[in-house]
């Protein structure tokens, strides 16, 4: 509940093997509705209209972006979605995906989400034999490499199969050419991506989530390093990993798992909400409380204090609420605004918290300034102990892959004890649990994870100069 690690994207793509599906439009709207929470900053879809690319996309929420006449208007066999939050710096409406471009060899059109840590020296490379960029993003420089590429190699997947040898980074990618849409998941699969099917369509998106909304089943996760195409045909595959290792060697994100992911997704063989649920039986064994109540903080806590409660015997209650209708708040840098700003958010319910010892539990905290307004707002109301117990070690590291997040500077459990920050919390005990116990909660994923946001072991490496800011 306090400024959220947020993922920049979610992707949806969608081809029609029989092209005789007059929905693709609003398919790929309900499928990037789905994934509405990895990214509120700016919605898209590019539809292939025999042949023809057509392309709506602006800044703001799914369902503010597009209306029926959009939709109407987006007719074709294949289409690419797209949800995006900025990363820091970034603005305006270069960012928005999906984007294409005509090179030689026909149209391309892209939607990814992740990052791609050298893609400003790719760019200046590319600048210095010619290449012209339109925009500022690093999706931009992907197809440059991409339409270079593909002048030297007979296809377009052995295009970005080499496109993939020159980036580095984390990313799930979705193309569009005239034929076939193509799906790519980075060598380690730190960003997932998975394969589902709808009669006689093939979908690939960033959960399965975005499945179930369209009455899609899962067909499986597009593995690490493998390049998945879609056309008339059906559905293939290279691999740029070898098949029989990607998943064992993948390092999948775990804080999908921790916060990302929608709860009734699964990644890798996983059930989301089912690993959020033993990570809270794992809080509770390594982090006991004596309290009379289990509370959630809304809303990505619910899974882990149910199985906080669950695994300690304390009864599970609802103490918070979350005002979901909270659109702008007029936020000034002032303390009281923030504090009001909370105060519009969540609201507590007084007859649950009064005399009560509460345990609250969290699915991780990396500021912690609105879980310290949350604490006495509680104690306002009348709670005797309020403990706080978080589902996910101390954030101590940057992302690089994808994730936007504050500086290491700006994260308080690099340079201070769990003492400090439960005092400048107001918790009267605070505790975490520990990354084995993190990791043991995904039992019977298919993969490894990356953790480097909780140890600092970057799976991919770190962009140049990153080295110091972690040491
Ligand atoms: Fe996920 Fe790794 Fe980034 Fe943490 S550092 S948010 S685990 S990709
Ligand atoms: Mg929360």
């Amino acid at each position: 509940m306090s400024r959220k690690w947020q993922e920049e994207c979610g992707v949806f793509g969608v081809f029609d093997t029989k092209k005789t599906s007059p929905d693709i439009s609003k398919l790929t709207y309900y499928g990037i509705f789905s994934l509405q929470h990895r990214g509120q900053a700016s919605a898209g879809i590019v539809v292939n209209h025999d042949g023809t690319f057509l392309c709506h996309k602006a800044p703001g929420l799914v369902s503010d972006v597009f209306d029926e006449l959009h939709l109407g208007a987006l007719s074709g066999h294949a289409a690419l979605g797209h949800v995006r939050t900025p990363a820091s710096g970034e603005s305006g409406f270069d960012v928005v995906q999906p984007m294409q471009i005509k090179s030689h060899s026909g149209q391309i059109a892209i939607s990814m989400n992740g990052s791609i840590m050298n893609a400003s020296e790719l760019r200046e490379s590319l600048k210095e034999i010619g290449a012209f960029f339109q925009t500022t993003a690093d999706f931009e420089v992907l197809l440059a490499l991409i339409a270079r590429n593909r002048v030297a190699t007979d296809s377009l997947e052995g295009a970005i199969a080499k496109m993939m040898t020159e980036i580095s980074g984390a990313y799930a990618m979705l193309f569009m050419s005239e034929d076939r849409i193509i799906g790519v998941r980075d060598p380690l699969g730190l960003r997932p991506l998975v394969l589902g099917k709808k009669d006689d369509m093939y979908m690939l998106a960033s959960e399965t989530c975005a499945f179930d909304a369209i009455g899609a089943e899962t067909i499986r996760d597009v593995l690490p390093g493998e390049i998945i195409t879609i056309t008339e045909e059906g559905v293939s595959s290279i691999y740029t990993v070898p098949e029989t290792s990607a998943h064992k060697d993948g390092k999948l994100c775990i804080f999908e798992f921790v916060y990302l992911a929608r709860p009734d997704s699964f990644m890798d063989g996983t059930s989301v909400y089912a690993s959020r649920v033993n990570t809270g039986k794992a809080l509770a064994r390594e982090c006991p409380c004596d309290a009379d109540l289990v509370v959630a903080a809304p809303d990505s806590g619910i899974a882990a204090a149910i199985g906080y409660a669950e695994e300690s015997g304390i009864t599970y209650g609802q103490a918070l609420l979350k005002n979901r209708y909270v659109g702008r708040t007029f936020i000034e840098g002032t303390q009281s605004a923030r504090e009001m700003a909370v105060r519009l958010k969540f609201s507590v319910l007084k007859t649950a918290v009064k005399d009560k010892k509460i345990v609250i539990v969290d699915d991780s905290v990396v500021r912690g300034t609105t879980t310290r307004h949350i604490i006495s707002f509680l104690r306002e109301e009348g709670a005797k102990e309020v403990h706080l117990r978080v589902a996910s070690p101390p954030v101590k590291f940057p992302c690089y892959y994808g994730v936007s997040a504050s500086e290491s500077s700006e994260l308080p459990a690099r340079t201070k004890s769990v003492e400090e920050i439960c005092k400048e919390i107001g918790a009267d005990s605070l505790g975490y649990v520990s990354l084995e116990g993190l990791k043991a909660s995904t039992n019977g994923a298919l993969c490894g994870h990356c953790s480097a946001c909780f140890d600092g072991i970057f799976p991919a490496g770190v962009p140049a100069g990153a080295e110091e800011e972690n040491k």
